[in-house]
């Protein structure tokens, strides 16, 4: 394989120990960097870097090389949560939305998560591959370099499976690492509005071991919510998905406090994802812990609900990550350049921090941190080149737009 050189770095950011797989706190302020500095990507990763007054001698046959003319250069951003396989657009919700109908009442009138459900049932495996495919070309030109994509609009046997196949075929086509959660457990279908008891069997005796036996999942997912899926019903599946080690990432807390962060804490989840309405006793749970608070600001935004409160659990020791919530329904938007914008904007994190939260700490809320988020000798070179930028802050300060100028993934310039 051959190698890259990137030089003439204006500041080179994200140089965590790579020993240094999450990060809570105070810790989540420091984004370590060198000026002036070049990097040396070889056989897809970070062989080594340093300032440019000490340039190595040797180089490897076959270098291409690359200016960053005085860029920023960072991780790609890891995005831990989204739900990118879906059959079609909902932009008649979004005007319904406008006109002031609130996201329940839009369930109610057969819209939301049973709208996608019916749509893809429809549709075919090769159909939802290509449009998720388009979807995530566009997400990778914006920066993302790791992903998680859950099922969930199928709600069937065969359409959930045939949703966790497409991820499959994600995984082996895209340059990126790829997580799949199955998420059954997003909604119940209509057939079983009034036997709950039902679905939850379907899954868990029905849907659980054949998703194991293909190896189709990696994380078991719930959304833990009012009108939606009890702590008792997300504790039964939880504990039902552990027997065929799938730990938790789950959705709690989003519309109210629901105590779905303390049922994935009890079972060592690894991220509680969106947590608008959390109440000092999820916060409590939280304090001090691994799992990982994943917060959605880009569905915050696109709902109009409340942001969820970072500085608390910042405060509380918690490890915050960010991430987009892609879907057709909350946040028709992959683009992580937002969120981290976001971040700083609405949840009132410092730029540090929320780059931190989009990159190393979105890479552990997949388990992935040992091989990307950082800048570390051996992790995967999935970067990103900024246009010269006056400083780090600029890079959220300028919402809206992207300052990336260049991708790397896996040592190649894309
Ligand atoms: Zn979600």
């Amino acid at each position: 394989m051959s190698s890259l050189l990137i030089t003439h770095i204006g500041t080179l950011a994200g140089l965590h120990p790579k020993e240094t797989l999450l990060l809570k706190g105070k810790e989540m302020a420091s984004l370590p960097q060198l000026q002036n500095a070049w990097i040396l990507c070889k056989d897809g990763l970070i062989e080594d870097f340093g300032t440019m007054d000490q340039l190595p001698e040797q180089l490897p046959n076959e270098l291409e090389s690359v200016s960053a003319k005085g860029g920023f250069v960072l991780p790609s951003w890891c995005d831990s949560h989204s739900h990118i396989v879906f059959a079609a657009p909902r932009e008649e919700e979004f005007v319904m939305k406008i006109a002031g109908k609130s996201y329940e009442e839009i369930a109610a009138a057969g819209g939301g998560i049973l709208n996608s459900a019916g749509k893809l049932q429809k549709a075919t495996e090769e159909e939802l591959f290509e449009t998720a495919a388009l979807r995530l070309n566009d997400m990778i030109k914006q920066g993302t370099g790791a992903l998680e994509v859950k099922s969930g609009y199928g709600l069937s046997l065969e359409s959930e499976l045939k949703m966790l196949r497409v991820i499959r075929r994600l995984k082996e086509s895209f340059p990126i690492p790829i997580k799949a959660s199955f998420l059954a457990a997003h909604a119940f279908p209509l057939a079983y509005k009034n036997d709950h008891a039902g679905y939850i069997s379907l899954i868990i005796d029905e849907m659980l071991p054949q998703i194991a036996a293909e190896g189709l999942a990696d994380y078991m997912d719930a959304f833990c919510e009012q009108g939606f899926f009890s702590v008792e019903e997300t504790d039964q599946l939880l504990s039902a998905a552990a027997k065929y080690g799938l730990r938790p990432k789950i959705h709690a807390n989003q519309l109210s406090v629901s105590g779905g962060v303390q049922i994935g804490v009890k079972h060592q989840a690894v991220s509680v994802d969106h947590l608008e309405a959390t109440d000092e006793a999820a916060i409590a749970a939280l304090a001090d812990g691994q799992t990982i608070a994943t917060l959605l600001p880009s569905c915050s935004f696109y709902l109009g609900i409340p942001f969820a409160n970072a500085r608390a659990l910042i405060q509380s020791n918690v490890p915050v990550a960010l991430a987009t919530d892609y879907n057709p329904g909350s946040t028709p938007s992959g683009n992580m350049n937002f969120v981290v914008s976001l971040g700083c904007i609405k949840l009132k994190m410092l730029p540090e921090e929320a780059i931190n939260a989009c990159t190393l700490n979105g890479a552990a809320a997949m388990q992935l941190s040992e091989q990307t988020g950082s800048i570390a000798k051996g992790k995967r070179a999935n970067l990103l080149i900024t246009r010269p930028m006056s400083s780090l802050a600029y890079l959220p300060y300028s919402f809206g737009q992207s300052q990336i100028e260049t991708i790397i993934l896996n040592g190649k310039v894309q």
